[in-house]
């Protein structure tokens, strides 16, 4: 108030107003590949390479075989509001670039030592402009092919507040790749490169098949169980893959939207492919898509935000629908002849679905068929409250999920878990009979190699053996990470891990806390990762799947944990990874020693999946379902 006083209105001056903007725009190095990839798409390039140098803190380069920028027109490219894109609002109401703002070039060339060098194919040569902390140098001559090359060097030299949230090389990087895939899925046509600190990360050359190039960033195994689907509705074209739910993740990064050729996020279409898969995927886990949706651009609104994430859609209800009947009609195949044939235009699913992938297609329809009629005819008998998920058709385990003790896990309680016709009868198969321990007060008994079955003062008990060895390995480890003082083995020789390089990235910002649950990590260089030391619980665990699954916890995209809701589910992850699965036989001792701290369980108690991990049948129940009441 005081300071302020007799202050006058003043107008900012450009290079002021560039670097708030920069802010809206320009978040961190992969912003400015987003928005310089962007660019080369519109300016009809068949060819981009993309250097990084440290993640892009230090240098990015994006060079592309586009049309290039008419000398006279470079100031202009720099200066903001200025775009070949679009002329009045009224076109914004019909864009076809990826770009219209025309505020990108601008915003990166006032935080950053920036070059444009740029030949249109009938210029003689090309010319360069240099800016460096929002000072404009001259347009010169220089040397180089046709197309345009931009540098940008030091991003944030001159904020250095900025400059210095930036996180490790290791996480811009993989923000960076992560926007590389957006735009390598949304134009496969496009010849694409990507190298970091000089080193090739990504070849990959023009295709027509999305399925090749899709194939280049998640292999083989992803990619043989990714179903074609395609629909229509009301002029708006949905096709794309679908992946078998037994691929799935814990988080939507696996989920893929384009609108017209942009990548975009939109919650109506989240909730769509969340109410298609519901049953088909477990609860929390989340299905791997890539969905391509067209519609003329008077229907959508894309003016949102300025990075263009967000759209509004003239009609959502449409667009749920949509997406819904053509995923669900898929796995039910009512429209299979239909959808196989594919929409005008487009690559027909039969050019390119593999004999493997209609394979998969018809058994994922019988399982889905299959899958209705059971949950018709629900038998009314009792059974845990939360219902098991559904269980996946047998199909051949790709070794991926074959090693991830998770997935297996949750497969294994769903094969383990008592099937309806079952519910009856209390006897594993002659061959294996039940395990029981009958030391003490406690009677107990291990059964179907999943369930101990106490008789408790208060019933009969039923306790699931996982759920139970979790809650103690939770209780057990709890109070040491609180005190620093959890058991870790140090190794002679450390063990190198591969990782992503998005899951690396994590792990290393979260060095610190992962040593708190025993773990040692170190920096290798690439996307390798070095343990040298490993939390002792975990002594027979899949380390490399353990860090995987850490970084899941970890980076949940929308949430900003706290440092101790993060130790929580660190907490639960690692005590799940600890803990006895469903499916192993247990000696008696074993039994008596999960028994002796049975008190943690109750009913009220559910395990981190939601399922509950105990409960009794009253001797009233029973009473009640034998007929002995009101004898
Ligand atoms: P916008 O993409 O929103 O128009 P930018 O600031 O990203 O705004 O770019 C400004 C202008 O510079 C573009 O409209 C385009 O004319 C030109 N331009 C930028 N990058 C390239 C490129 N790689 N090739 C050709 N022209 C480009
Ligand atoms: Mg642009």
């Amino acid at each position: 108030m005081s300071t302020t006083v007799g202050q006058r209105i003043r107008q900012l001056d450009a290079t002021v107003i560039n670097k708030i903007a920069a802010g809206e725009v320009i978040e961190r190095p992969a912003s400015v590949v987003k928005e310089l990839l962007e660019n080369s798409a519109d300016a009809l390039a068949t060819r981009i390479e993309v250097d990084l140098i440290d993640g892009g803190a230090e240098l990015i380069r994006v060079v592309d075989d586009g049309e290039g920028i008419h000398p006279d027109d470079f100031m202009l490219a720099v200066s903001s509001h200025a775009t070949s894109k679009i002329v009045s609002d009224n076109d914004l109401f019909s864009v076809h670039t990826m770009g219209f703002r025309g505020e990108a070039l601008a915003s990166i060339a006032s935080v950053s030592k920036f070059r444009l060098r740029s030949r249109q194919a009938d210029s003689e040569s090309a010319y360069e402009l240099k800016v460096e902390g929002g000072k404009v140098g001259a347009v010169i001559p220089a040397g180089g092919p046709c197309g345009t090359s931009i540098e940008v060097r030091q991003l944030f030299h001159n904020t250095p507040v900025r400059r210095k949230f930036l996180k490790t090389k290791a996480t811009e990087y993989a923000h960076a790749t992560e926007y590389f895939t957006r735009v390598a899925l949304a134009r496969p046509n496009l010849h694409m490169v990507l190298r970091h600190q000089n080193k090739v990360s990504y070849e990959l050359p023009a295709t027509d098949n999305l399925l090749e190039r899709l194939r280049m960033f998640y292999g083989n195994e992803l990619t043989s169980q990714l179903i074609r689907v395609d629909g229509e509705l009301g002029g708006m074209k949905l096709w794309g893959y679908a992946a078998h739910p037994s691929q799935n993740k814990a988080n939507r990064k696996g989920q893929y939207l384009f609108l017209n050729g942009r990548w975009i996020q939109d919650r109506t279409v989240q909730a769509a492919i969340s109410e298609a898969y519901r049953g088909l995927v477990m609860v929390g886990r989340q299905p791997i898509v890539f969905l391509f949706l067209e519609m003329p651009s008077d229907q959508v609104d894309v003016n949102v935000h300025p990075s263009k994430w967000e759209v509004r859609f003239q009609d959502s209800q449409q667009i749920y629908r949509l997406v819904l009947s053509t995923i669900r009609d898929t796995f039910l195949g009512m429209d299979l002849n239909g959808s196989m044939s594919g929409p005008a235009g487009k690559p027909s699913a039969p050019h390119e679905e593999t004999p493997e992938q209609q394979q998969l297609k018809l058994e994922l329809t019988h399982w889905a068929k299959d899958q209705l009629q059971q949950a018709e005819s629900e038998f009314a008998g009792i059974k845990p409250q939360p219902v098991a998920p559904a269980q996946i058709p047998s199909l051949p385990q790709t070794s991926d999920s074959a090693a991830n003790p998770f997935t297996t896990h949750s497969q294994e309680e769903t094969a383990e878990a008592p099937s309806r016709g079952e519910t009856s009868s209390i006897h594993s198969s002659p061959e294996s009979p039940p395990q029981a321990y009958l030391g003490g007060e406690v009677r107990a008994m291990q059964v179907m190699d999943c369930y101990l079955l106490v008789d408790d003062p208060s019933g009969v008990m039923i306790i699931d053996q996982h759920a139970l060895h979790e809650r103690i390995m939770y209780e057990h480890l709890r109070p040491r990470v609180l005190e620093g003082k959890v058991e870790s083995q140090q190794l002679l020789m450390p063990l190198t891990i591969e990782l992503s390089a998005d899951e690396a990235g994590v792990l290393l910002d979260h060095q610190e806390l992962i040593g708190e649950f025993g773990y040692g990590l170190e920096e290798f260089g690439g996307n390798t990762i070095l343990v040298n030391r490993y939390p002792v619980m975990l002594q027979k665990a899949d380390h490399a799947q353990v860090l995987r699954d850490l970084v899941i916890e970890l980076d949940t995209p929308g949430r900003k944990p706290s440092r101790r809701d993060l130790i929580d589910s660190l907490l639960h992850m690692m005590s799940c990874k600890a803990a006895v699965k469903a499916g192993q036989r247990l000696s008696p001792e074993e039994i008596e020693s999960l028994l002796a701290k049975r008190d943690l369980v109750d009913d009220a108690h559910h395990c981190p999946h939601g399922r509950p991990t105990a409960m009794v049948l009253t001797q009233e129940q029973l009473d009640k379902q034998f007929g002995r009441l009101g004898a």
